[in-house]
Parts: C-alpha cells; structure tokens; sequence
C-alpha cells in the first residue's frame, strides 16, 4: 500500500481563514492525506495566509523562505500557499519566489486537492495546474444565484466529527453566513480577496448547525464581514436540481434602519429570521453568537431577537475604526460617529447587559491629533468591554493606497496606538469589574495557556491559591476571558467544552478571575424554583470562594 501523503498546514489572520483550514483539512483527510504538526515531516506544507496587514503577509514569507532553503538543500516538498495573500499577490509569487509550487485563493478552495495531486505527481507543471485564483474571474455575478458555487460544496461536505479525528472534544464551532464583502472600506483588501458577497442558504446553514450539534458541539458563531448584511430571497437563486443556492448579495442600499427592504413581495430571510430559526429549530445548541457586525443596517428586528432568545449570546463585536467623522468618510464606512453612538443606544436600550467589543485603525492618512481625540472620546464614551487597535497599513490595490497620502509617521501610529491601548486597558477593568460578585456561565475552552496575565506596568494579578494548582480558562456569554482554579478531583478534561457557573472574586483588564461554584451543572438548571409571596423565584447554591485578590508586583 502506498504511504499516506503528510499535511502541515499553518493558519494566519482571521476567523474566516480558520474556518477555511478546517474545511480544507476534511477534504483532504476524506482524500487519505494525514496532517502533521511537524513542518519538517510533511510531504506538503500550506500556509493559509493573510492580507489585511503588511506585518501578516511579512510572517509567512519568512516562512516561505525558510522552506526554500530546505528546498535548496535538496528536500522535496511541495509548498503552497492558500488564502487571501495568494489571491491579492496573485502569479509573481511564482517568480519572486520559485520554491512555491501552489497558489489557491480563498475563493478556489475547492480546487485544492487537484492542485496537492498535481504537485505531487510531477515537478513541472503548467502554471494553469498549479494556480487557482479568482482574479478578473472572480465570482461577481449580475445574476443573484451564485450557481457555479462548488465552494459551498466544501462548506456543505463539513466533517461532522467534534473532535476531528484528534480524540479531544472540540465543543465550539463556526458557521459561515456569508462569503466575501460588498463594502469596499477604502483601507481593505478583502473584497478584492474574498470576492463580493454570496450568502448562503437558510435551510443549508440551520442543517450545519443542527448537524454539529448533534455531533456534540455546544456553541456555534456564525461568520461573515458585515453578518447583518444577511439577507436571502427566496424562489431568486435556484439551482439545476430545484434547489435553492447561494446567491449574491443585494449591497447595503436594500437596507433601512429596520431590517431590508421588502423585495417585490418576494420571501426574504432576514438575519434576524436566521438567528430566530437556528435559535427555535436547533434547541440542543447552548450558545449562539456571530461575527462581525456593521453598524449601520442593523435594524431593531435583530436586537428584539437577541433580547427574546436566551441562547443567543448578548454581544457585539461592531468595529467603529474612529471617531472621527472626516477619517471616517475617507474611508468608506457608510456612518457618522453619530450613527454609530445612536446604534450602540438602540442596542443597550434593548439590551441592557450586551457586551460591545470592537476594532480601531490609528495613523489612517490625514489621521490629525484632533481626529485621535474624538476616537478616545469614542471608547470613553462606549464603554467598549476591548478593542483590537490595529496600526494604518497601507495595502495595494485598495482605494487609500491609491488616492491617500500614508503621511501619519510611524512613531506618531505607534503612539497613538499605545495611547488607545492604555485608555482601553482602564476602560476594560472598570466593565469587568461590574461582574466581581456574580456567578457567571463560562464555556470552559482548556487549561489557561497563559497562567496569570499580566496588567500594564509588569502588576501580576492573582488571589491566594494553592501554588501549583491548575487553571482553567474560558469565556461567558458576553466574551468575557475568565480564569478560575481547577478543583481538588477534578480534571480539566473533565470540564472542558461544558458551560459552568464560576463566581467572579477580581477583575483584571483582560480576564475575569473565579472559583467554581459548588456544582458544575449549567447555571439555569441549577436553579431551584421556590415560591415566594406574589411569585417564583430562583434560589441558586451558596458556595464559599478562596480569599480575594491579592497584588504581586513583580
Ligand atoms: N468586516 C469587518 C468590519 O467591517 O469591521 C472587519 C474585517 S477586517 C478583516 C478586520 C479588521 O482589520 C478591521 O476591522 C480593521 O480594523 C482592520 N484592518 C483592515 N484593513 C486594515 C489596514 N489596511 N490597516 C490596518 N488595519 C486594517
Ligand atoms: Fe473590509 Fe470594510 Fe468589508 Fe469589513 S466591511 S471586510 S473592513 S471592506
């Protein structure tokens, strides 16, 4: 019997790409490939790779070097590059960097083990043979049925194994919504490497869900660029057997404050009928939550949903990217500050305890120290519970690149970026301290890979503990990183992937710290219905936890 061919693949950038690696490793695993966690091991290397930086694209091309002095050296192993790089910088990798043998954009996936095969079986091969990008051919479509579609093949043909094959439950899993991006921020490469927007299939994404979680995942986040943009008609997009297929998007002008327009009369699923059906006809699912959110188009209909349907996850992560209204129209956003504060009170006043994260971009062109003012005055005012802080990079072939001066200095964008950051770290223990004294429900992601963090100026935080003991790391429902001690007889296998309770003592800038509470059943049904006077109420159990914070300073 041949020798089973041996996969490394490495993953860089954003939820989307990790979604992608999984898929790519079930097609290929299904194909008799097995994956290594050893590059130098592997008959094949890919790097599925990131755009949306110049520091991230720089990673993997020290990657790419390295494997071509292996190659020099007289090593056969095909190397590929996958993903948004390969897509945006297109064949002169190829030359620039001939250890290469492979190139597959994010929108070409499906072509992946063809171009594997064809690299293996002999060195020189046509470049036809061993490229697949979407380039001029990208999937834009005029029509509205994205037909051709072989991609949702790959998300359809999901290997539904909660472990995925490495004997450990895996419990949380994402879901895409939505391929690709229509708003052509004037700063971004994505929709000129994923492509324009194609949503996918109610029926097909609620089968996903259901199908995971009768595989034993527990919390599900749903994926796309603008997830409120989600909207499908249906009878528009219909496929050659009479099915319903993905189709494009309509862009953001079909929308009002609340929800899409009406079309034609047609049948449309929103995105809050989406999350309404998955909420009601997946009812094993513990957690729902999704990723990422535009602010403007996102209508009330969403925030009623969020509030009437307990398990999807009270939490926005809605980038804001400044407070200032002139960058914010050099960059296409679409929203004033205004807007964007008028949002953020529509969705407290329907949820009061929802949990609001974002991204920020420091040193875009123009960017004058007023304009950084009225972005720190944006997170004060927000109350932000954290934000990714991201340094201008400028990116070829987008609208900045070519239209605006990259003229902030570098020491001025590292500033102001440290400037932020600071002004977050106080905003986001303040937030989390509101939560010291409440029990709250934590998704138990593994053993904290971290131990304790450590706050800005070198202040370790930590309460008494016995020296030694295990921690346990994961998140609440509104995102919130908490830490908490694993108990004397247990073991974090044994906790791993299931919710629990865990009463907060301290709070730090970036995480929560708790001890369990008595029991490891899920919060609600723990709670013991007495009655009382004029109703019910829920008693919880009494537990006591160690001693409070104590600080160390290093
Ligand atoms: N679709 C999401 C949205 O509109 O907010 C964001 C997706 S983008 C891949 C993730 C984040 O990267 C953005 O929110 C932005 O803050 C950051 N980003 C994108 N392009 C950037 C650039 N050229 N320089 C610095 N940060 C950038
Ligand atoms: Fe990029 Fe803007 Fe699309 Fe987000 S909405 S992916 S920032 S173009």
């Amino acid at each position: 019997m041949p020798r089973a061919r041996t996969i490394f693949l490495e993953t860089f950038g954003c939820q989307m790409n990790q979604l992608d690696s999984e898929l790519v490793r079930g097609q290929l695993g299904a194909l008799g490939y097995s994956f290594t966690p050893d590059a130098s091991a592997a008959d094949v290397v890919l790097f599925n790779t990131c755009s949306v930086r110049e520091q991230a694209e720089n990673k993997v091309l020290s990657r790419v070097g390295r494997i071509g002095q292996r190659k020099r050296q007289g090593e056969r192993v095909v190397l590929g590059l996958i993903g948004c790089l390969a897509e945006r910088q297109g064949m002169p990798l190829l030359s620039r960097y001939p250890q290469i043998d492979l190139l597959c954009g994010p929108g070409e996936l499906d072509r992946l083990p063809m171009l594997i095969d064809n690299a293996l079986k002999t060195e020189t091969v046509d470049a036809a043979d061993r490229v697949a990008l979407a380039g001029n051919r990208s999937r834009r479509s005029t029509t509205l049925a994205a037909v051709d579609d072989n991609l949702e093949l790959l998300d359809l043909s999901r290997a539904f194994d909660p472990d995925g094959g490495s004997g450990r439950a895996r419990r949380s899993a994402y879901v895409r919504i939505t391929r690709g991006c229509n708003k052509f921020c004037t700063y971004c490469v994505v929709p000129f490497t994923r492509g324009a927007e194609v949503h996918r299939t109610p029926d097909a994404i609620v089968q996903e869900c259901r199908r995971l979680v009768d595989g034993g995942v527990v919390e599900i986040t749903l994926l796309g660029q603008t997830v409120n943009h989600y909207v499908y008609t249906h009878g528009a997009a219909i496929g050659v057997n009479g099915q319903e297929v993905p189709q494009v998007g309509p862009g953001g002008s079909a929308f009002t404050r609340s929800g899409p327009h009406p079309a034609n009369g047609q049948r449309v699923t929103t995105f809050a009928d989406l999350l309404g059906r998955i909420h009601e006809e997946v009812p094993s699912l513990r957690r729902l939550r999704f990723v990422t959110c535009y602010a403007r188009d996102f209508g009330d209909d969403i925030l009623r949903v969020m509030r009437d349907c307990p398990r999807i996850c009270r939490y926005l992560h809605v980038p804001a990217q400044s407070g200032s209204d002139r960058i914010l129209r050099l960059m296409n956003r679409g929203y004033s500050c205004g807007e964007y504060l008028d949002f953020i009170d529509r969705a407290r006043d329907l949820l009061p305890d929802v949990s609001i994260a974002g991204d920020l971009i420091v040193g875009f062109p123009t960017e004058t120290e007023q304009d950084f003012e009225q972005t720190a005055h944006l997170l004060r005012r927000v109350r932000f519970k954290n934000n990714f802080i991201f340094k201008y990079s400028p990116r070829p072939g987008t609208t900045a690149w070519d239209r605006l001066p990259d003229d902030v200095p570098t020491e001025v964008k590292r500033q102001r970026n440290n400037d932020l950051l600071a002004l977050q770290s106080t905003i986001s223990t303040a937030v989390h301290a509101e939560q010291v004294g409440r029990t709250v429900e934590v998704f138990v992601e593994g053993v904290s890979r971290k131990g304790v963090p450590t706050a800005p100026g070198g202040v370790e935080l930590a309460w008494e503990r016995p020296r030694g003991r295990i921690q346990m790391s994961g998140r609440t429902a509104g995102d919130l990183i908490t830490v908490f001690t694993l108990p004397q007889g247990r073991t974090p296998e044994s906790l791993e992937g299931q919710i629990v309770p865990v009463r907060v003592i301290e709070a730090a800038s970036l995480v929560l710290f708790g001890c369990l509470e008595a029991s490891t059943r899920p919060l609600a049904e723990q709670m013991t219905v007495v009655p009382k006077g004029d109703g019910l109420r829920p008693r919880l159990p009494s537990l006591k936890c160690p001693k409070p914070l104590t600080l160390h300073l290093d």
